[in-house]
């Protein structure tokens, strides 16, 4: 007979794991997502699931749900594989404020701004994200930001950006970013550090170094990386600013108009050279809804396809074409590997997918399926990066502690079991940019609350996720 003692004689088993030679660790907590419109089509997360995900903070880069309350209500109502947790989004916030107009906001339309943060962060939201470089954010002087940066730290919440620049002029971007952050005395949380643009491979060392600076002088400053050298956002964000004020709608009233649509050509060449790119070969189709056959093919290609000459004037006007049509969902291929293995020797820095929920369709960024199995396998396994231990703590404890959830990230007597189970020569990603709905594989079990969404490396369906509220 097997005289069980200590924990085991405590709390005897009503199933046992085999979990010889594996890895047992918390779950994964990705603190970048954009899930609010997947979540309700595919509550049983696959994705994130399959990658080890067992929490999600969501509402990032300016948008989150218009309702809070509402939205966290929602999650619980329809019963996910994922816990959720949300930020409030600054541009959200500023729509229903003040709609998308590119001024400044008068004394009323501030007192609105800011009475709608309060209610979000007293509806559960853990902080308030920021996305600089979309619409109506993209209008927001520094101090209007740092005005509802100090209604969510009131609340304790934490300070999530997108920054308005990060290519060219990323440096000025970190110094509002840590500006935010020292005026309204709240934790920064820098999202997908990156240096875009081939002019600015190398300058890892110098916006690392701002970062670093920051901690040293007792600065609460983090940042998130997905691990590709691709990034992945839509396609308006190609034209200069003013010619999407007032949203998709006006900027297609201004492309009909061969005077307005000369300047936006203009702005476009302008931020062409400063980039230094030769044509539009580093932006790929992800999904553009009026013509699939488009999706997976780069701007160079499509224009090819079309009969048309190379050349950068064409191949702007093609993007114009396209977003008279619609928007779409683009890659960029713009980062060198060398800067992001810079990131990533970071200790303050949190592996997050920047995904959605995957419906399945399009030709998605890979970072949604395969960002965790992808960093334990080629970063920690194959390329030694860092090592495992500190991997799983830039995947658990420290985006539990920087974002405030309570009871998560760590496993340990009286915390909720959220636990990933893998085997740490087998764990890989399989997403790739030319067929990127592959599950990583490699992980055996992951509990939720307790509860086994994957058993023996398959999703059992099961969906014991909760909203997660901050504790106000
Ligand atoms: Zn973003």
């Amino acid at each position: 007979m097997v005289v069980q003692k200590g924990l085991a004689a405590r709390y005897p088993s009503v199933k046992t794991i085999d979990a010889k030679n594996r890895i047992i660790a918390p779950g994964f907590i990705d603190v970048h997502a954009h899930i609010e419109g997947g979540i309700f089509e595919r509550p049983t997360a696959d994705n994130y699931i399959y990658d080890g995900v067992t929490t999600v903070v969501t509402g990032n880069c300016g948008s989150g749900a218009d309702d809070i309350g509402d939205f966290l209500k929602s999650i619980d109502s329809i019963k996910t594989s994922i816990n959720v947790a949300t930020l409030a989004g600054h541009n959200t916030i500023k729509r229903l404020g003040m709609g998308l107009e590119n001024r400044r906001a008068t004394a009323d339309e501030m007192k609105r701004m800011e009475a709608l943060t309060l209610e979000a962060m007293q509806d559960g939201a853990v902080g308030l994200s920021t996305g600089l470089i979309y619409l109506p954010g993209m209008y927001s002087p520094t101090d209007e930001i740092v005005s509802l940066a100090k209604v969510a730290a009131s609340k304790g919440g934490v300070y999530a950006t997108h920054m308005r620049y990060e290519g060219t002029k990323v440096n000025e971007a970190i110094e509002e970013a840590l500006t935010i952050g020292r005026e309204a005395n709240i934790p920064v949380q820098i999202s997908h550090f990156k240096v875009t643009g081939k002019n600015n491979w190398g300058r890892s060392i110098e916006t690392l170094a701002m970062v670093e600076e920051a901690r040293r002088q007792g600065f609460d400053v983090t940042i998130d990386q997905y691990p590709y050298t691709a990034s992945s956002t839509n396609l308006a964000v190609r034209v200069p600013d003013w010619a999407l004020e007032g949203g998709l709608d006006s900027l297609r009233v201004r492309i009909k108009d061969p005077e307005t649509r000369k300047k936006i050509l203009n702005g476009m060449k302008e931020s062409q050279k400063r980039d230094k790119q030769k044509n539009y070969g580093f932006a790929v189709v992800a999904s553009f809804a009026p013509d699939s056959t488009y999706n997976g093919k780069s701007i160079t290609q499509i224009n090819k396809d079309l009969g048309r000459k190379s050349n950068f004037t064409n191949e702007a006007n093609l993007i114009l074409d396209m977003l008279a049509r619609a928007n779409a969902q683009m890659i960029y291929h713009t980062m060198n590997e060398k800067d992001l293995v810079h990131f990533m020797k970071y200790p303050f820095n949190m592996p997050a997918a920047d995904a959605g929920v995957s419906n399945g369709k399009g030709m998605p960024h890979p970072r949604g399926f395969g960002t965790n199995a992808r960093v334990l396998s080629r970063y920690v396994r194959e390329q030694k990066v860092i090592g495992l231990e500190e991997a799983v703590r830039r995947m658990t404890s420290l985006p539990a502690s920087k974002f405030n959830l309570k009871d998560r990230g760590l496993i340990m007597a009286g915390r909720y079991a959220d636990i990933v189970i893998f085997d740490e020569n087998e764990i890989r990603d399989l997403s790739v940019y030319e067929n990127p709905h592959q599950y990583s594989t490699g992980i055996s079990y992951v509990l939720v609350n307790g509860k086994p969404v994957i058993q023996e490396a398959k999703h059992t369906g099961v969906r014991s996720g909760v909203a997660l509220r901050s504790a106000q």
